[in-house]
């Protein structure tokens, strides 16, 4: 049974007021807050354990290192990877996509190769490939969603041509909480011999997520979101695909020889984590995605299906309210402007000051945002640790700004 109440009594930072009133933490599609066992496991590595993986012959060094490639094994478990090489870590989605474009797709895209994205990716999967297009010549094709902010696959497929070399689509939206059909683009992709990257970003806070059944060649993961560390994340690459590429950074753990005149790389995964890696915020993305894992990520699933679908039922009753995105089975991440003049940066300063902390801004989507003919939205994301009640606090606050501003 899924005790929201005992839930939050894991995370301390539930239990503080903001502006004197509760707080309503509706920021997790921005980064999540952190349970104990996290917080506790940064300080004891730091506290009792801590040194510089892999290259010690000591004892803290080799603790610290066995706790860090644990990390890596818990890892492949929860996005249902059965090889952990195939995980190479990294300090969030932004360096993974940024790995792909500079170790897989530069050496080997050409002027006039074409790179497919949606409309409602997420900076971090839309600039890397904008570098390649001002830079190489690459093209970059946009899909569109429908009106209610679904992405239909087959408008993916049909943008997929001779000269399409990768498909970078993300699986969950961080403005609408659409929830892409992932598998069935990476199907179309595999059968046309085009690499599929998934930005996992969102999708895998939310669901159990599965790569291997979902067939990409790279899926990222951001830690911060995953109630873990900031400045932790990992990319699945897939063997074959590690094989195609140069490694990005170059520097020490990558190599396995350097001398003066030639250098041999380390084997993957260690050939794309160049330098000392986010030791500590590793070891606490471990302990984060046990504490996901433990729960259940079905259960969580469940859990934010209902805050969703509650969230949806009272939102659509405020019709002075206009929710962007509604497309069946979306997840629990509600973007939306108010009527009139009231700009979402006031809005949401607004609902601060009810202790309800939301996003306002682009959300790093400006093409979803051209699309949709806004410069910003509010944005309220539910987590775990979220509930019905949240959403009132969220609906009183909200009248309270429709009441200022009309
Ligand atoms: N992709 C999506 C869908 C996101 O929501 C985010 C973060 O907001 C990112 C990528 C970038 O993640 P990070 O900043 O952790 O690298």
């Amino acid at each position: 049974m899924y005790d929201v109440e005992r839930i939050r009594g894991d995370f301390p930072i539930l239990a503080r007021e903001v502006n004197g009133k509760p707080l309503v933490y509706l920021d997790n599609g921005a980064s999540a807050q952190k349970p104990q066992v996290v917080i506790d496991a940064v300080t004891k590595t730091y506290a009792e354990e801590y040194a510089n993986v892999h290259r010690g012959l000591h004892f803290l060094s080799n603790l610290a290192t066995d706790k860090y490639e644990a990390t890596r094994g818990i890892v492949a478990r929860f996005m249902g990877v059965a090889d952990e090489d195939e995980i190479v870590f990294n300090s969030g989605t932004t360096e993974g996509i940024n790995t792909v474009a500079y170790s897989w797709a530069a050496p080997r895209l050409q002027a006039g190769d074409e790179i497919v994205l949606s409309i409602m990716e997420h900076h971090a999967n839309i600039v890397p490939w904008h570098f390649l297009r001002e830079r190489q010549g690459v093209v970059i094709k946009w899909v569109d969603v429908a009106p209610d902010g679904s992405l239909d696959p087959q408008a993916v497929i049909d943008a997929m041509g001779p000269k399409t070399k990768i498909v970078a689509v993300t699986h969950m939206s961080n403005v609408l909480g659409t929830v892409v059909d992932v598998a069935s683009i990476c199907t179309a992709a595999r059968e046309r011999g085009i690499a599929t990257l998934i930005d996992g970003s969102q999708a895998a806070v939310h669901m159990p997520v599965n790569v291997d059944a979902i067939g990409c060649d790279f899926y990222a993961i951001t830690g911060h979101k995953l109630y873990g560390p900031s400045g932790s994340g990992a990319i699945f690459m897939k063997k074959h695909r590690q094989e195609e590429m140069q490694p990005f950074m170059g520097g020490g753990d990558m190599i396995k020889e350097v001398h003066r005149d030639e250098v041999s790389y380390n084997d993957p995964p260690m050939k794309f984590e160049a330098g000392t890696p986010g030791i500590v915020q590793m070891i606490g993305l471990g302990v984060a995605l046990e504490y996901m894992m433990g729960l259940g990520m079905e259960a969580i699933a469940e859990h934010e299906r209902n805050i969703a679908q509650y969230a949806a039922q009272r939102l659509s009753g405020c019709n002075w309210l206009q929710v962007q995105g509604n497309a069946s089975g979306k997840g629990a991440i509600f973007s939306f402007t108010l009527d009139g003049a009231a700009h979402a940066h006031d809005i949401s300063t607004i609902l601060d000051k009810k202790g309800v902390a939301v996003r306002a801004g682009h959300h790093c989507a400006g093409p979803l945002m051209d699309h949709l003919k806004l410069n910003a939205t509010c944005r309220a994301s539910f987590g775990l640790y979220n509930t019905q009640s949240e959403v009132d606090v969220l609906i009183e606050a909200l009248e309270l700004a429709r009441d200022l501003f009309q």
